[in-house]
């Protein structure tokens, strides 16, 4: 499948709470577990480009730290 997006994560405003990663259709999110946000918490971000810029993580997110953007189509 072709991604069509990507997403930012706010990382200092991450909780790392997991809602993101269990609603992502095509399993392109996980928390990062080898790094902290100044409040000690291991945070969501992007491991694959295969987003489909769905929105989902960032309607589920309860923190609003999720931005998804689309790409644009290339000439
Ligand atoms: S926008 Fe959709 S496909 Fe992209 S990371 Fe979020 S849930 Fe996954
Ligand atoms: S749902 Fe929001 S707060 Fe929870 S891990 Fe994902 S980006 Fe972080």
């Amino acid at each position: 499948m072709a991604a069509k997006g990507y997403v930012e994560v706010a990382v200092e405003v991450c909780k790392g709470c997991g809602l993101c990663v269990t609603v992502c259709p095509v399993k392109c999110l996980d928390i990062k577990m080898d790094d902290t946000n100044s409040y000690g918490l291991h945070y969501s971000h992007q491991t694959a480009d295969t987003c489909i810029a769905c929105t989902n993580c960032a309607i589920m997110c309860p923190d609003a730290a999720i931005t998804v953007y689309r790409k644009k189509k290339e000439a």
